[in-house]
C-alpha cells in the first residue's frame, strides 16, 4: 500500500535520515496526541501549499520562465476511499532534496522548545491551537497518518525527491522519475490510519476546507474520487479586495484564522482602501488572544506586504512595534513588484503607508473603547501592557495613546480608568495627575505614601508594569495636568481638606509641649540617618504608618531608580527622604522619650527600616535590625 511504485529502480539511492531530536520528540507528542481537533492538519498543509504558490509568484516576478506555461497557482486535493489515501498537491515553488531534508526533518524557528513546554503543559483541546502559531504545521499531517509521502519537483529544476516517514524517529530520501512527480511543487500523500479514515470522504474534507482554508489566495479544488473531474471548492479570490459590505463576520474570521495561524475569533476587524496620495487596501485584525511570543524582544510585527496582490513579505514592518499584536496584510499597487529588501526599509510610499495604518487602527481602537467599553476593557486586558510601549517609544502619538490608557487606580482595582474618568473626578483645585509606581499591585496598595491621598479622595494611578516607570517620567501633560508622582518630592496636599471619616484625628489638640519633641526628635533622627537619608521631615502624606521613604524634587522616581540600578545602569543612587507622620502614636511616644535614648536609637532605626520593607526593600543591614527588634520585644515581653 505504500509507495511500490518509486522504489524500484533507485533503491541503490535511498537515504536513510534520522530526526533531528527535537523532531522526533514532536512527533512522538503528535502521534500520541490527546487533540480533539485534528482537523487542523488539513489546514496546515494547505496553507503551506498555498505558501508555496506565493513563494514562486514572488520568485517568479524576477524569473518569468518558472512559471512555464502554466502560471495559474492552484492546490489540489484528491481523495482515494479504497487506499485511504489523501493527497494535497500544489503547483507552488518545490522543494529540492536539500530542502527537503531542512524543512522536513529539522524544526527552524526558535520557537521549538516553547512550543514543546506549552504544548505538555497545554490542556487537551488547546494543543491544536498551538501548532499553526509555532510553525511546526507539517509535522500535524502524522496525527491523521501512519505514513507521509512527499514528492516534490522544485520550479526550473529537473529533479524530483520523494521524502517518506511513518513519524517514528526516521524518514528517508530517494530520487523519483520526473514522470512519477508533479511538473512543479509538491504532492503530499497521507496514507491515513484507520480511524482517520473519514478524510476521505467529500463531504467532510469539503467542509474542513471551506471552514478553515475558504480564503487563502489559491483556487482549491477537489477530486473526490479517482477517474472524476476536479470540483473547485474555494476560489481564491482575495477577501481583502471585496467590499466591506460584501465580506461577512465569519469569513472575515475565517480569512483572519489562516493569516494568523491562530484560531480565536478577532477582537477588532481594521478593513479600508485608502485613496489618494497613495492606494492600498488593509486588513488588520486584533487577536482576542495574545500569542504566545508576544514579549519575546524578537517579535517583529506580523502584517504582511502584498503588491498588486502578490505576496512580498511579513517582514516589512509596516506597524509600529506596539501594534506588534495586530495581523493582517497591505495590498498596493504603488510599490513595484521587483520591491527589494533595501527598499522597503526606505521608501517613502511605505512609510506613509505605515503611518495610515497605524492611524486608523489607532482609530478604531478608539472607536472601541466608546462603543464598546466592554470589549475595549478585554483588549486593554490582553495588549494593554504592549500598547503602553508607545507612551516611551511613539513621540508623535503619545497624547493619542494616553487617551487609549487604561488604568488600576485607587478608585479601582481592574484597569478600567482612562485619564478622562481620571481628570472628571479629580479635585477642583487638583492641577496634577497622581501615580505611584511599583512591581505589584498589591505592593502599591498598601504603600503608605497613598494613605494621605487615600484619606483626601484623591485618586492615584497605580502603575505596576515595567514600562510604566520608563514612560511616566517623560509624560505629556494630559488636558493640562503633569502626571506627578506621590512618592517624589513634597506633596501639596495641606490645600485639599480631609474627607470626614478621618477629620476627627485632626480636632485633637496637639499640646505645644509635643510640637516641641517632634521638632528635636526629627532633628535627632536626621543625625542619626544621615548616612542614609537626605533629610527627615513631617508628612501630609500620611496618617495610619508612621513612616514612609520619598524620592527628592528632582531626580528619578524611587521605582524607576530602582529599575536602573537593577539593571546596572546606574553608578550611585541618590538617597530617599524620610517623611514621619506627627500625629502618629509611634512617633509621638519616641518623640517622648528623651530619657531614654538607647531605646530612641532602637526605634528611629526601626522606624527606617520599617518604610524600606514596605517599599519592597530589605533592611539595610538585617542583623542590626534583628537585634534592635529583639531588645524591644524582649522589653515588651518583660513588662
Ligand atoms: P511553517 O509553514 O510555519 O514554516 P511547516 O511545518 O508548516 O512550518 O512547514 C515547514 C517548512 O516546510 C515550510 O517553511 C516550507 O519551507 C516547507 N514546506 C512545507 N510544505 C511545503 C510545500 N507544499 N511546498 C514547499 N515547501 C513546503
Ligand atoms: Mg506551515
Amino acid at each position: 500500500m505504500t509507495t511500490e511504485t518509486t522504489e524500484k529502480p533507485q533503491d541503490a539511492h535511498q537515504e536513510a535520515h534520522v530526526f533531528e531530536a527535537d523532531v522526533a520528540r514532536l512527533l512522538h507528542m503528535m502521534v500520541h496526541s490527546v487533540y480533539s481537533d485534528k482537523d487542523v492538519f488539513l489546514r496546515e498543509l494547505v496553507s503551506n501549499a498555498a505558501d508555496a504558490c506565493e513563494k514562486l509568484r514572488y520568485e517568479a516576478i524576477a524569473e518569468p520562465a518558472l512559471l512555464g506555461d502554466a502560471p495559474q497557482s492552484r492546490i489540489l486535493l484528491t481523495l482515494n476511499e479504497e487506499a485511504q489515501q489523501l493527497i494535497v498537491e500544489d503547483n507552488g515553488i518545490g522543494m529540492s532534496k536539500a530542502e527537503l531534508i531542512e524543512a522536513l526533518g529539522t524544526i527552524a524557528r526558535s520557537g521549538t522548545r516553547a512550543f514543546m513546554e506549552r504544548i505538555e503543559a497545554a490542556k487537551a483541546g488547546e494543543g491544536a491551537q498551538l501548532i499553526g502559531q509555532f510553525g511546526v504545521g507539517f509535522y500535524s499531517s502524522f496525527m491523521v497518518a501512519e505514513r507521509v509521502d512527499v514528492v516534490s519537483r522544485r520550479a526550473g529544476s529537473h529533479e524530483a525527491w520523494l521524502w517518506s516517514s511513518d513519524g517514528k524517529g526516521s524518514y528517508s530520501v530517494r530520487p523519483v522519475d520526473l514522470a512519477e512527480a508533479p511538473a512543479r511543487g509538491t504532492r503530499i500523500t497521507l496514507h491515513l490510519m484507520q480511524e482517520a479514515k473519514n478524510y476521505t470522504s467529500r463531504f467532510e474534507v469539503e467542509r474542513i476546507v471551506k471552514q478553515q482554508s475558504g480564503h487563502v489566495p489559491v483556487p482549491i479544488r477537489l477530486l473526490s474520487k479517482p477517474g472524476e473531474e476536479p470540483v473547485e471548492i474555494t476560489d481564491g479570490s482575495a477577501l481583502w479586495t471585496k467590499a466591506k459590505s460584501d465580506v461577512s463576520k465569519e469569513d472575515y474570521a475565517d480569512f483572519y484564522r489562516s493569516v494568523s495561524g491562530q484560531y480565536d475569533e478577532p477582537a477588532l476587524t481594521v478593513h479600508f482602501k485608502a485613496e489618494g496620495r497613495h492606494e492600498y487596501t488593509a486588513l488588520g485584525f486584533v487577536p482576542s488572544l495574545p500569542p504566545f511570543d508576544l514579549f519575546d524582544p524578537d517579535r517583529k510585527g506580523r502584517m504582511k506586504l502584498y503588491v498588486k496582490r502578490v505576496f512580498i513579505t511579513d517582514d516589512a514592518e509596516l506597524l509600529p512595534r506596539y501594534l506588534r499584536f495586530v495581523r493582517g496584510l497591505v495590498d498596493t499597487a504603488d510599490l513595484p513588484l521587483n520591491v527589494s529588501r533595501e527598499m522597503i526599509q526606505e521608501s517613502p510610499i511605505l512609510a506613509a503607508i505605515r503611518k495610515g495604518v497605524t492611524n486608523r487602527i489607532l482609530t478604531s481602537l478608539e472607536k472601541q473603547a466608546e462603543n464598546d467599553a466592554e470589549a475595549y476593557r478585554r483588549f486593554w486586558d490582553t495588549f494593554g501592557a504592549v500598547l503602553k510601549e508607545g507612551l516611551y517609544d511613539d513621540y508623535e502619538r503619545r497624547g493619542q495613546l494616553l487617551g487609549l490608557s487604561r488604568f488600576r487606580t485607587t478608585a479601582s482595582d481592574e484597569a478600567s480608568r482612562s485619564l478622562a474618568d481620571y481628570i472628571k473626578d479629580a479635585k477642583p483645585e487638583q492641577t496634577a495627575i497622581y501615580y505611584l509606581t511599583g512591581s505589584s499591585l498589591e505592593q502599591l496598595k498598601a504603600s503608605p505614601q497613598l494613605e494621605g491621598f487615600r484619606a483626601r479622595g484623591i485618586e492615584v494611578l497605580l502603575l505596576s508594569d515595567p514600562i510604566d516607570s520608563f514612560w511616566v517620567t517623560s509624560a505629556p501633560d494630559f488636558e493640562g495636568k503633569s502626571f506627578k508622582s506621590v512618592s517624589q518630592g513634597a506633596t501639596d496636599l495641606a490645600q485639599f481638606p480631609k474627607t470626614e471619616t478621618t477629620a476627627q484625628e485632626e480636632d485633637e489638640q496637639v499640646s505645644a509641649d509635643t510640637k516641641a519633641d517632634i521638632a528635636a526628635f526629627i532633628a535627632y533622627a536626621k543625625e542619626k540617618l544621615k548616612e542614609e537619608v537626605d533629610d527627615v521631615r513631617s508628612s501630609d502624606r500620611l496618617t495610619e504608618s508612621a513612616a514612609c521613604l520619598v524620592a527628592g524634587e528632582s531626580g528619578y522616581d524611587r521605582q524607576l531608580e530602582k529599575l536602573l540600578a537593577g539593571a546596572g545602569q546606574l553608578k550611585a543612587t541618590s538617597k530617599p527622604v524620610l517623611e514621619i507622620n506627627a500625629e502618629h502614636p509611634l512617633i509621638k511616644a519616641v518623640a517622648g522619650a528623651k530619657s531614654n535614648p538607647a531605646l530612641q536609637d532602637d526605634v528611629v532605626h526601626l522606624i527606617y527600616d520599617q518604610a524600606r520593607i514596605l517599599d519592597g526593600d530589605k533592611p539595610t543591614e538585617p542583623r542590626a535590625f534583628a537585634e534592635r527588634l529583639g531588645r524591644l520585644f524582649e522589653k515588651a515581653l518583660k513588662a
